[in-house]
């Protein structure tokens, strides 16, 4: 392991400042005091910092040397609408929000990176270091992209970072390509003619409707997309009825569907459509369908996954990298700054202490010995993309 002597001399300091932002989590949009403290340290640092895109982003500017050349390295801020089960002292102080995704932990590794790349100013060129709001569903991402933050800051590729729970402290892994999955929800509304539960002739039974339509939304994934295409449709909630004896009028179907393809999903959503309405007709009912898009895929640019893997290499050595990892089926709103910008996401284990069970869990924490990791790796990028002249 070839950590940064002056970063890892900041391990304290982070780690301080990494517990600070966990007792304070903020959600979608309200990172008002994270952004706050951003902001100030970057200013300490002597970095340039913009404020209010996506209204709680900040951007900070940091260029040296002649270099035109300029690259971004992205960090989220947000926490997630949780009660944190924790028990040590720097345990959420707000009840129902809670740092369980790291994203305390991604906010303090870039501030690391930060200071030392200040500090030290041993490349040519420029970096943006962005912190977005809104990772957990508010599409912070998209909007920082919508509001332009690569024509005010144009880098030539943008870089993120996420820990990984039960992968090893001090190994990566990536893989070129799709890394993370498309997400949708849906919501089949399914309609028929309510009555009495003895007079069943008298009715369109919903409830029989909605049964089928569940039963045949099996066939999507595996009649109607490719053996070579990954895709998931769950049905998670069936809402109807509240008697005895009533035969219900109506039935909502909601659920969830994954796709590593824009093209994938559009072939989901269209065979959900027909397979609803067609069943729901069997029986005389009607299904309508609405089907909420959520991020994109997150795809892997080829160059600049080998660029982020070498940096991770000069940091925790090759045989710690994976470069061919298994991709997720989770959803990152990084995918939309991969669509404007070439770049890679990169995962860092985050170990197996007792505190890394998966994210999102109630009992999960960030683990501080790899901050100095996360640091080393963003520096070392900076360092190997944008090298000084000799
Ligand atoms: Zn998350
Ligand atoms: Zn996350």
């Amino acid at each position: 392991m070839s950590l940064i002597p002056e970063i890892v001399a900041l391990k304290e300091e982070l780690t301080a400042w990494r517990r600070d932002i966990h007792a304070h989590p903020e959600l979608c949009f309200e990172e008002h005091r994270t952004s706050d403290l951003v902001a100030a340290r970057l200013e300490s640092f002597g970095i340039e910092v913009t404020r209010g895109i996506a209204k709680t982003g900040v951007v900070g500017t940091l260029k040296t040397g002649t270099g035109n050349r300029a690259i971004a390295l992205r960090a989220d801020m947000d926490a997630l609408p949780l009660n944190e089960k924790n028990e040590f002292a720097y345990r959420s102080r707000h009840d129902g929000r809670m740092h369980a995704c790291g994203h305390d932990g991604h906010t303090t590794i870039l501030l690391g990176a930060a200071r030392y790349l200040a500090k030290t100013r041993n490349f040519d060129g420029t970096v943006y270091f962005v912190f977005q709001p809104a990772e957990e569903g508010g599409g912070g991402g998209r909007i920082m992209v919508e509001e332009g933050l690569f024509d005010r800051f144009p880098a030539e590729a943008v870089y993120g970072l996420h820990n990984a729970p039960n992968y090893p402290a001090g190994k990566f892994f990536t893989r070129p390509g799709p890394v993370m999955a498309a997400a949708s929800v849906f919501d089949l509304h399914v309609t028929g003619r309510g009555a009495h539960a003895a007079r069943p002739e008298s009715g369109l039974d919903a409830v029989v409707a909605a049964a089928h339509v569940v039963t045949a939304l099996q066939t999507v994934v595996s009649r109607s997309i490719s053996p070579f295409d990954t895709a998931v449709v769950s049905v998670t909630q069936i809402h109807g009825g509240d008697a005895y004896n009533i035969i219900p009028e109506d039935v909502l179907i909601r659920g969830n569907c994954r796709a590593y393809r824009t093209e994938v999903m559009d072939r989901i959503e269209a065979t959900i459509r027909r397979v609803a309405e067609n069943t729901a007709s069997a029986h005389g009912a009607s299904a309508r369908l609405d089907f909420r898009r959520g991020y994109p895929p997150l795809i892997n640019h080829a160059r600049e996954t080998e660029i982020a893997c070498d940096a991770a290499a000069l940091v925790v050595g090759e045989q710690n990298v994976d470069r061919n990892g298994a991709p997720r089926m989770a959803s990152e709103d990084f995918a939309y700054m991969l669509e404007a910008r070439p770049g890679a996401f990169i995962f860092m284990g985050n170990g197996d202490s007792e505190g890394s069970c998966d994210v999102h869990n109630p009992r999960y924490d960030f683990n501080d010995d790899i901050l100095p990791v996360g640091a080393s790796y963003f520096a070392r990028l900076v360092e190997m993309t944008l090298p000084k002249s000799r």
